[in-house]
């Protein structure tokens, strides 16, 4: 039985005061969390400590990060590295988000090393796929898709996929307010289940502009196991709406 799980992305927004209240927010929310969904806050590094320490409080509510680099320490400025999030009770790290694609040059090369090292720490790794505007007008979605699927797992064991999390995300419904289908987007991510053997049992997210009015529409679908939530996961009301309705309904 896969779990279900909702991440807020909060991207480069929120000040470690702000990311603080919002955790305490959401914290004070967590009662109305469904039993059956999980529940993960992505917050700037800057704020990963802060927030962590409030929600040592509410374990309902795991720690991620949004980034990490492979190696554990050494020459690379500007990075932080698994053995530092780790440190701080990171649960779980997001690898290969489109943003860090397009504007950090992150290649499948990069994203299977930080997969391996992720799990490495024993934190879960959230691999990010997804077909930009382009790809999927010229009818490469499925192409891209399996092949950010295959390469970001290539050095993962099948014992170890039991610890990953894959996110389906299109680009171009990303922060633009325009989600996919529903029903067209079970199918790509049963596309994406069946391109690697042991990905059966891997909860797939869905990402791109989920609201609480569009997440019971994604969670009724057989292959959406929740969401990873960008802009809607920036406030308190908001990301409970959609925690609530990522509750696995009858399929
Ligand atoms: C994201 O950043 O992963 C995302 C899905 O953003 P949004 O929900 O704003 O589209």
């Amino acid at each position: 039985m896969r779990r279900t799980l909702v991440a807020g992305n909060w991207k480069m927004h929120k000040t470690v005061r702000e990311a603080v209240a919002l955790a305490h927010a959401l914290a004070q929310r967590s009662t109305e969390f469904p039993a059956a969904v999980d529940v993960a806050v992505c917050p700037p590094f800057t704020a990963l400590e802060a927030v962590g320490h409030r929600l040592r409080e509410c374990p309902r509510i795991a720690l991620g990060a949004q980034n990490m680099h492979w190696e554990n320490h050494g020459p690379f400025t500007g990075e932080i590295s698994p053995v530092m999030l780790a440190d701080l009770e990171v649960r779980y790290v997001i690898v290969g988000h489109s943003e860090r694609r397009m504007y950090c040059g992150e290649m499948d090369e990069a994203c299977a090393k930080k997969v391996r090292a992720a799990l490495a720490h024993g934190i879960v790794p959230i691999l990010a796929v997804g077909e930009t505007l382009a790809e999927k007008e010229t009818g490469l979605t499925l192409d891209v898709v399996r092949r950010q699927t295959r390469a970001g797992f290539s050095a993962v064991t099948a014992a170890e996929l039991a610890h990953v999390v894959l996110a389906y995300e299109p680009v171009w419904a990303i922060g633009t307010g325009r989600s996919d289908d529903p029903t067209n987007a079970n199918a790509t991510m049963q596309a994406i289940r069946e391109s690697l053997a042991g990905l059966s049992d891997v909860p797939i997210l869905y990402g791109g502009s989920v609201k609480p009015e569009n997440m019971e529409a994604f969670a009724a679908m057989p292959n959406v196991d929740g969401a990873l939530v960008g802009g809607a996961s920036l406030d308190a009301d908001s990301f409970t709406e959609i925690v609530r309705g990522a509750r696995v309904v009858a399929r």
